[in-house]
């Protein structure tokens, strides 16, 4: 699978179309690198897939089959669960492709495909898993290995834009009516389908997809958030988002002194986007002001609170038994811990018996507010104003 994104991405489309400005202003944010975990991971579930399905269409040998699979085993993300997941997509995409050949002899199954819709959007382009052609009718299946968020086919602008690059793909060949989408994921046990007429389709690429691509290759347009917010780079000091979450402060309430069932639920609502925004703000300010120093105003870098541990098990075991104390009085399945092992042993002696063996290693910094306790740390020299040029150039 190339490791390459169009600027106008199908996977980051809810974002494009919903939210225009938000390429522009995610740019300015760095790329993770290497991907995360779950993308290396998802990465490879999908080198399984493109492997298995290349068996099954006969584009590799059963030798090359092997030695390719043992390769993806040895991977340091690979476990034995992988490739049961992923044969429930395989298996997904086979029987669909037996089914469009039983219809149509000429149907055909094409793995890891480019789909180019770049005619709507401009240098938009995609990888389909698969993409099965036949009797009139397209048909994207897409793996997702993820199982932190669901994802449904039902007008999903990836799998449209897909579509839509199929239906670009393969129209002079067969005579296209529809266009199917399923998404496959396995993690959660969903499997989800879509379909529309191509009709239906390229209205929507005409009238939807083509005036949202021009404002966001622009950079212009309106900031809206949404739901598409979560994994957009901007989210954290997003000036509408924390405007949208802001606006719940000012909401209209019945009786000026207590709340009335409907607010509450309202209240409810709000406050599972208010946390999650909170938490990205709190995650960011942490971020800058460990790797570059950043001040930010009634905040302080300080050591967070990490616990007391054993510098070696085997040597506090054998020290304890030196002084008297049996393996059933130490240990439960493994040592006991150390506030365990005070309440039965006293604080004084345990001192005093295990001394340099109990360490307290540095906590993992953390921001607090200017009158804590805790002395400030400094990570890195300060570099203030690199935020405002980093953020506003
Ligand atoms: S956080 Fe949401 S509203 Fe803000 S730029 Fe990103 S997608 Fe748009």
């Amino acid at each position: 699978m190339p490791d390459v994104h169009a600027k106008l991405s199908a996977s980051g489309s809810s974002r494009w179309l919903n939210c225009t400005p938000s390429i522009s202003l995610e740019a300015k944010f760095p790329e993770q690198e290497g991907g995360g975990i779950f993308a290396r991971e998802g990465t490879l579930a999908h080198s399984f897939g493109e492997l298995i399905l290349q068996r099954f269409n006969r584009e590799i040998d059963k030798a090359k089959y092997i030695r390719k699979l043992n390769l993806l085993k040895k991977h340091e993300l690979y476990d034995e669960t992988m490739i049961d997941h992923v044969e429930v997509y395989t298996t997904v995409v086979i029987e669909k492709f037996q089914a469009a050949h039983a219809a149509d002899p000429d149907a055909v199954l094409s793995i890891e495909q480019r789909l180019d819709y770049s005619g709507w959007a401009r240098g938009g382009f995609g990888t389909g898993d698969a993409v099965i052609v036949g009797n009139g009718v397209v048909e994207i299946v897409d793996l997702k290995y993820g199982k932190g968020v669901p994802v449904f086919a039902e007008e999903n602008s990836q799998l449209m834009l897909y579509g839509l690059g199929a239906y670009n793909a393969f129209e002079l060949g067969y005579d296209l009516h529809t266009v199917k989408m399923t998404i496959v994921q396995p993690r959660l046990d969903s499997i989800t389908e879509f379909e529309m007429e191509v009709s239906d389709l390229l209205d929507w690429a005409d009238n939807v997809v083509r005036p949202a691509a021009l404002l966001a290759d622009k950079g212009e347009g309106e900031q809206v958030p949404g739901s598409w917010c979560t994994f957009c780079k901007a989210k954290a000091i997003c000036k509408a988002r924390a405007e949208a979450n802001l606006a719940f402060t000012t909401y209209n309430f019945k009786d000026p002194r207590l709340m009335q069932p409907e607010e509450i639920g309202a209240v409810l609502k709000q406050a599972a986007e208010l946390g999650k925004w909170a938490d990205d703000v709190k995650k960011f300010a942490l971020k800058e002001a460990e790797a570059k120093g950043i001040k930010f105003p009634g905040w302080k870098l300080v050591e967070g609170k990490s616990n007391r541990k054993y510098v070696d098990e085997e040597t506090v075991l054998g020290a304890l038994e030196l002084e008297g104390y049996s393996e059933d009085d130490l240990m439960n399945k493994k040592l006991k811990g150390l506030g365990d092992l005070e309440k039965m042993v006293g604080k004084k002696r345990v001192v005093m018996i295990l001394g340099d063996l109990i360490v307290k290693p540095p906590g993992r910094p953390t921001l607090a507010v200017e009158s804590d306790k805790r002395r400030e740390i400094s990570l890195k020299s300060a570099a203030a104003d690199d935020f405002a040029d980093d953020l506003e150039n």
